[in-house]
Formats: structure tokens, sequence, C-alpha cells
């Protein structure tokens, strides 16, 4: 593509899928969710029997909850540790060891990490695009280690020159900061950059916002944001080479 020098990528359901299937099933009112809970209970039960499982349940999705409405005020990173102080704060535990903080972290991390599927042909779209293009990854996710985690795992790591996790920025997209410091480290005007991702108002919306050329992947998951139009639409990320 004429005056693009450089490419971006959004990392969670742009490159890397994340499988919802591999987490228990938990029945709560009639339903049924998937979550992370029933693994992290294990944990959490050693030290505090006292509290059932539906009572832990219930405040580990309000604890996610609160984070969302955090968020949304100003799209200030909440981090992963920040959401387990508030699933104890909501359980009215107020003395929780930091260890057993740590380790709810990590048995979290390590349930998102089971979950996570990098298809080999984005690999190799990487890899491919990566020839020609110098590439960024800016992600929203609220565990910095986890993301790198991911990517070592998928060998993603080497094929990006820079790579900005909200948890190490405190700000999430789509504001302008956290592209800003990949445009830095790429060393490109906004306007030479190129943006490809999932979610339209982390991604499309701050890419647009910044000046960024803005590819919108649309996996039906996200609705568009009223006066913002994309640049591109795709609905498959093997589409993204026909645009470059
Ligand atoms: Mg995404």
């Amino acid at each position: 593509m004429r005056g693009v020098k450089a490419v971006l990528f959004d990392l969670f359901d742009t490159l890397v899928e994340f499988r919802n299937d591999r987490l228990h099933v938990v029945s709560l009112d009639g339903r049924e969710i998937r979550s992370s809970s029933p693994v992290l209970y294990e944990l959490f039960k050693g030290r505090w029997p006292e509290v059932p499982f539906e009572t832990f349940h219930r405040a580990f999705v309000g604890s996610w909850e609160d984070v969302r409405a955090e968020r949304e005020i100003d799209d200030r990173e909440v981090t992963a540790d920040v959401r387990f102080q508030r699933l104890f704060a909501r359980l009215g535990i107020a003395d929780a060891p930091l260890e057993a903080l740590r380790g709810l972290v990590a048995t979290h991390a390590r349930q998102l990490l089971r979950c996570m599927e990098c298809p080999e042909a984005n690999r190799d779209l990487l890899k491919r695009v990566g020839a020609r293009y110098p590439l960024g990854l800016v992600s929203n996710f609220d565990h910095a280690a986890t993301a790198w985690t991911a990517l070592e795992q998928f060998e993603l790591r080497p094929c990006f020159r820079s790579i900005v996790i909200s948890a190490e920025v405190g700000v999430r997209k789509p504001r302008r900061e956290i592209f800003q410091r990949a445009l830095n480290e790429l060393r490109v005007e906004p306007a030479d950059a190129l943006f490809v991702g999932d979610d339209f108002r982390a991604d499309v919306v701050g890419a647009r916002r910044m000046g960024l050329t803005a590819v919108w992947l649309d996996r039906g998951r996200s609705q568009p944001v009223d006066g913002v139009v994309p640049d591109h639409t795709i609905k498959e990320l093997g589409e993204l080479e026909a645009l470059l």
C-alpha cells in the first residue's frame, strides 16, 4: 500500500484466538457459563474454606465488572493484581496475604494461556508481512507477563520491532499514548502506519483518531461507533495482504 511504512497489529482475537470452550462450565441461576473460577476456587478454599463456591464465583464475576467500569471512565488500564484486590474486597477479606493474591493471579493467567491459540496461518502471514514492513503490536491486556508468555509460546515475539502492552504503559487503546509509544519505537509518523484489529472502539477509533490507516477485522463481535469509518474492513486476517 502506498505510503505505508509500518504495520501494527492488535494481539487478542486478531492474531491469537481465545478458546473459551477450554474453561470449566459453571452452572449458576439456571445458566451455564465458562469461567476460570472453579480452578481459582480450588486454590482459594485452601485458605478460606468457609466461603462457598457460589459466593466466590459471584465476587469473581463482580470484580471483573468493577474493573470494566473503572476502565470505562478514562481507558486507564486496571491490572490483574488490582482486579484480584477487588475480588478480596467484595468477599470482605481485608487481610489477604500478597502471596494469596499472587497465587490467584498466576493461576488465572495459566487458565487464560490454556485458552489461547495462534493459527499457523496467522504466524505465516506475520512473517510474510514482516519481510516487507517493520511490525508493531499494541495490545490491551491486564497482565503483561501473560501477554509476553503468549508471544513467546506462539513464537510471535521475533516478528515485532515494537511490542506495547497496556498493563505496562498504564493506558488502553483507544488512548493516544499507547499507539504513540509503538510509533515512536518504530520511528514512523501516524500517517505512514496501518493498524489492524478486531475491536472497533479500541482499534478502529483509536487508530483513526491518531491518523493511522485503520483496518477493522470484523469478526462480528464488536459494534461500530457512530461517526467513525474504518479505512478498510476485512472478515479474515488473510485478507490483509491484498490491501498492502
Ligand atoms: Mg482484540
